[in-house]
C-alpha cells in the first residue's frame, strides 16, 4: 500500500460536502444554510459540548434542585393545552438506568421534534412533581434521529462530540457528526504547516491529533489539548495575514522624514524661542498647559516614527479627557514644519468643527512663511472640509490645498473625496476610530501619495478613544503600533456615578441638575436608544424636552440636539450651549463622542441599560473635562442580569481600560472582532481572554516567520492563508 502524502488544509477546502457518503441535494443545501461548503467548513465547525458516556449522570441518580445533562431515548411524547390554555408537551425518556419526565410549555413544536425514538441530551434543573423527577423547559440536542441505523452507529465512540445542531437546517448533532467522521478519515494525515520545533517548545499537538481530538475524542481528556492547537492555528493566521500585510506596506512605502527631534518635546510652557524656533516648539513654548508624562512619552513616540524615513502606521488610544487633541496638533505641526501640510478626519461634523475650532484657538499667534512675500509671513490657515461647506467657500479650500496656502485640513469624511489634492500631504490624523472602517483608514492611507504632487506616504496616526483591551488591539488593530494615553491630566476628579432606579432617587437625580445650573453649570440629558430609527429617536427627544420642560426642568433653558437636526442648526445649538444660553441640553447619542464643553458638569442617561458598555463611558465622558465635581446618573432598573452588571461596573470604575475588560467578558467576543474580517478567519474557538498566552505566542512565530522569509509563496503556510483571504489580496502578499 503506498502512502497517501499529507493533506493540506486547502485541499480539504476544495472538496465539496457533496462527496461525502449520504450527503445528497437536500443536505447540501441544509449545511449550506449553516454556512458549510466544503469539507474544510465542516471540520471547522466546532462541538459545543461533549457528552462523556464513561461518566455519565444516569437518570437514576439525578438528584432534584441541580442542574443536570441528561441523555435518553423517547418512549413516548404526548400534547395537550393546559387549563389555562397552554400549550404542554409531554416526553417520556428511558436508559439503561431508569425512566425520566421532561415537560415543556408554549413550545408545541417540541412534539414533532422529539418523535418516539428520538434521542437527545437535555439539559436543564431537576425538579420535583407529584414525587416524579422532571425538567421543565430544558435545552434540548437531538443526537439521533428516529430512524433505526443512525441508532447502532450511536454506540460507537465513549465520548460523543455535540455540535450546534441547526432545527432550522433538519440536520441532528448525530449526522453532522458522521460527515465530519467520515471526512477525517477519508483525508487521513494532514500536513502540519507549523515546524516540530515550534510544535515542540510550545507545548501543542501535531494538527491530525487536533482535529481527531476535538472532534473523535477516546477521552474527554485530549480536548483541551486539540483545542489549544486549533486556536493557536486561528491566531497564527491572523497574525501572519497581519504581519505579511505589513511587511507589503514596508516595502513599497517612500516615507517622509519629518524635522522633529525628541528635544523639541521639552519646552515648557512660556519658555523663550527666537522667531526661528520651530512651529512645534514656538506651540509648545505658548501653550496653555505643560504636558502630562504620558503625553510627552507618546508624543516621543510619534516624533521617532516622524523622524524616521518609514511612514508612521500608529494608533492612539487614551481614555476620554486624556488629552488627545494636544498631541495630533504637535504631529500635524511637524508637518508643517518640514513644509507639508496635515490633515485630521473626524467621524461626525459636530466633531470636525469642534476640532476646527479648537485648533484655530490653540494655534492663533504662530506664523509662517509666506512664499509669496520676499521676507513676508502669514498666519496659519486652518479650514474646514464637510459636506456642509458650501460649494464658493469648498472650492476655494480645494485650491488651497493644492496651493499648499492652506496648512491644515479638518473633515469627516468629506475628505475622502476624490476630488481632494494636496501640494505636500505629510500627516494624516483619524479621530474617534471606530467610526470609522478598516477600509476606509486604508483609502486614505492608500490615496494620501496619490494625492500629493510629493511622492510619499504620510504619515498615519489613529486616535481612539474607545479603550481596547491589549490582546484586542493586537487582533483588531494588529497592523499598527501602538501608543497608550494612560494618564489623565491633573486635577481631574472621578465622576461621580449614580444608578437611579427608585423614583426618589430619580427625583434625586433631577434635583442635582436643578443645582448644578444654579451654580452655574450646565447638562446633558441623552434620551433613549432607538434601535435603527433616527427619526424615531429624534421624535423620542423631541418628546422628553417638552416634558422635562413642563416638568421636572420648569424653568431652566433646554435646548434639543438629534440627528435629524440640520447642520446649521446643530451648531446653533452647541454654540449657544457652549456660551451658557442653553442650561440643558436634550439629546440623542448624537453627543457620543468628543464633545468637549468644559463648563458641563451632569449628564442624565435615560434607559441607561440599552446603552452599551463603551459607549456610556463615552457618553460620562463628556463631563469631567475640567476641575469641577461631576456627576453621571443612570436612570431605570435593569431587564437583565448582565445590564445590571454593566450599570454596576460603570457606578464602580472611572476607568475605561478596566471597563473594555469588564465589556469583553460580559459581551464576548464577538461584537468586538465583529466587522473586522468576514468570513472564515473568524477566531471560532480562540478567546483573547483565556488564550492571551497562545496570541502572544502566535505573534511572535507569525513576525519571526515573515521576517526570516520562511513563508514560500507556494508553501503549505502560505497556502493555508489563502483560504481567509480573497486572490487578489493572496497575490499582492504572496508575490515575490
Ligand atoms: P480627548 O483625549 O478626550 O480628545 P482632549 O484633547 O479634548 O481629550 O482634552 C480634554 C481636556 O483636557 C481639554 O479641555 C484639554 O484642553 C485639556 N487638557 C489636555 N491636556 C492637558 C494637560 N496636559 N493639562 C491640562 N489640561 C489638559
Ligand atoms: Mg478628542
Amino acid at each position: 500500500m503506498s502512502e497517501a502524502p499529507a493533506r493540506r488544509l486547502r485541499q480539504l477546502g476544495d472538496v465539496p460536502v457533496s462527496q461525502l457518503r449520504n450527503v445528497g441535494e437536500k443536505r447540501v443545501a441544509a449545511l449550506a444554510s449553516l454556512g458549510i461548503e466544503n469539507v474544510f467548513d465542516l471540520l471547522t465547525l466546532y462541538p459545543r459540548r461533549y457528552i462523556d458516556r464513561t461518566k455519565r449522570v444516569d437518570l437514576s441518580d439525578l438528584t432534584v434542585g441541580e442542574e443536570a445533562a441528561v441523555f435518553g431515548e423517547v418512549t413516548a411524547i404526548s400534547a395537550r393545552r393546559t387549563r389555562q390554555g397552554r400549550a404542554m408537551v409531554e416526553a417520556s425518556l428511558t436508559d439503561e438506568s431508569g425512566s425520566f419526565k421532561v415537560v415543556f410549555f408554549n413550545q408545541a413544536w417540541r412534539e414533532r421534534q422529539l418523535p418516539i425514538g428520538v434521542q437527545a441530551l437535555f439539559f436543564g434543573k431537576v425538579s420535583d412533581y407529584r414525587g416524579q423527577r422532571q425538567m421543565t423547559n430544558p435545552v434540548v440536542d437531538v443526537i439521533v434521529g428516529a430512524s433505526g441505523d443512525e441508532r447502532d452507529a450511536s454506540k460507537v465512540g465513549r465520548v460523543v462530540a455535540i455540535y450546534p445542531a441547526s432545527g432550522k437546517a433538519g440536520l441532528t448533532s448525530w449526522e453532522i457528526g458522521g460527515f465530519i467522521e467520515e471526512s477525517l478519515r477519508r483525508a487521513g494525515p494532514l500536513l502540519d504547516p507549523v515546524p516540530t520545533s515550534v510544535l515542540s517548545r510550545l507545548d501543542l499537538v501535531d494538527r491530525t491529533a487536533s482535529f481527531w481530538g476535538i472532534h473523535l475524542p477516546e477521552d474527554i481528556a485530549q480536548v483541551p489539548p486539540a483545542r489549544r492547537r486549533l486556536a493557536f492555528d486561528e491566531f497564527l493566521r491572523l497574525q501572519l495575514l497581519l504581519a505579511l500585510r505589513r511587511r507589503r506596506l514596508e516595502e513599497s512605502s517612500a516615507g517622509i522624514r519629518h524635522p522633529i527631534t525628541e528635544g523639541d518635546l521639552d519646552v515648557l510652557p512660556g519658555s523663550l524661542y527666537d522667531e526661528s524656533s520651530s512651529l512645534v516648539r514656538r506651540f509648545l513654548a505658548n501653550h496653555r498647559f505643560e504636558l502630562t508624562g504620558a503625553q510627552r512619552r507618546v508624543l516621543a513616540e510619534i516624533a521617532h516614527d516622524l523622524a524616521s524615513p518609514m511612514p508612521m502606521h500608529r494608533l492612539l488610544q487614551g481614555d476620554v479627557g486624556s488629552g488627545k487633541t494636544v498631541v495630533a496638533l504637535t504631529a500635524l505641526l511637524a508637518s508643517i514644519d518640514g513644509g507639508r501640510q496635515g490633515a485630521l478626519m473626524a467621524p461626525t461634523e459636530v466633531l470636525a468643527e469642534q476640532h476646527l475650532a479648537s485648533l484655530r484657538r490653540d494655534l492663533a499667534g504662530l506664523e509662517i512663511a509666506d512664499s509669496t512675500v520676499l521676507g513676508g509671513v502669514r498666519p496659519l490657515s486652518i479650514q474646514l472640509l464637510t459636506g456642509r461647506v458650501r460649494v464658493k467657500d469648498r472650492q476655494a479650500v480645494l485650491e488651497g490645498l493644492r496651493a499648499g496656502t492652506v496648512d491644515i485640513v479638518v473633515g469627516t469624511h468629506a475628505l475622502l473625496s476624490d476630488e481632494l489634492r494636496f501640494r505636500a500631504l505629510g500627516v494624516i490624523v483619524i479621530d474617534e476610530q471606530h467610526r470609522f472602517g478598516v477600509e476606509q483608514r486604508a483609502a486614505l492611507r492608500d490615496k494620501g501619495r496619490e494625492r500629493s504632487d510629493e511622492p510619499a506616504d504620510p504619515d498615519l496616526l489613529v486616535m481612539t478613544a474607545t479603550p481596547i483591551p491589549r490582546t484586542a488591539a493586537m487582533v483588531v488593530f494588529g497592523d499598527l503600533d501602538r501608543s497608550v494615553l494612560d494618564e489623565m491630566p491633573e486635577g481631574r476628579r472621578a465622576i461621580a456615578t449614580e444608578w437611579s432606579q427608585t423614583p426618589m432617587e430619580i427625583a434625586a437625580c433631577w434635583q442635582k441638575v436643578r443645582d448644578e445650573v444654579a451654580a452655574g453649570r450646565r447638562a446633558y440629558v441623552i434620551c433613549p436608544l432607538v434601535e435603527d430609527s433616527d427619526r424615531v429617536e429624534a421624535t423620542s427627544a423631541v418628546q422628553e424636552r417638552t416634558r422635562l420642560a413642563l416638568e421636572e426642568l420648569r424653568g431652566l433653558a433646554l435646548g434639543l440636539l438629534h440627528g435629524q437636526m440640520k447642520g446649521t442648526e446643530k451648531d446653533e445649538v452647541m454654540a449657544q450651549f457652549r456660551a451658557g444660553e442653553i442650561d440643558v441640553l436634550v439629546a440623542t447619542v448624537v453627543i457620543e463622542v468628543g464633545v468637549d464643553v468644559p463648563e458641563a458638569s451632569v449628564i442624565v442617561v435615560e434607559d441607561a441599560w440599552r446603552f452599551g458598555l463603551a459607549q456610556l463611558h463615552q457618553l460620562r465622558g463628556r463631563v469631567g473635562r475640567s476641575d469641577l465635581q461631576s456627576y453621571c446618573f443612570l436612570l431605570g432598573a435593569a431587564p437583565s442580569d448582565e445590564a445590571a452588571a454593566r450599570l454596576q461596573a460603570l457606578v464602580d470604575s472611572n476607568d475605561g481600560f478596566a471597563l473594555a475588560e469588564i465589556d469583553l467578558d460580559l459581551r464576548g467576543e464577538g461584537t468586538l472582532l465583529g466587522s473586522r474580517q468576514r468570513g472564515r478567519s473568524d477566531l471560532r474557538l480562540a478567546s483573547l481572554r483565556r488564550d492571551e498566552d497562545l496570541l502572544i505566542a502566535a505573534r511572535d512565530v507569525a513576525s519571526s516567520m515573515v521576517r526570516r522569509n520562511e513563508l514560500a509563496p507556494d508553501g503549505p503556510m502560505a497556502d493555508e492563508l489563502r483560504l481567509f483571504v480573497d486572490d487578489e489580496e493572496a497575490d499582492y502578499l504572496f508575490k515575490s
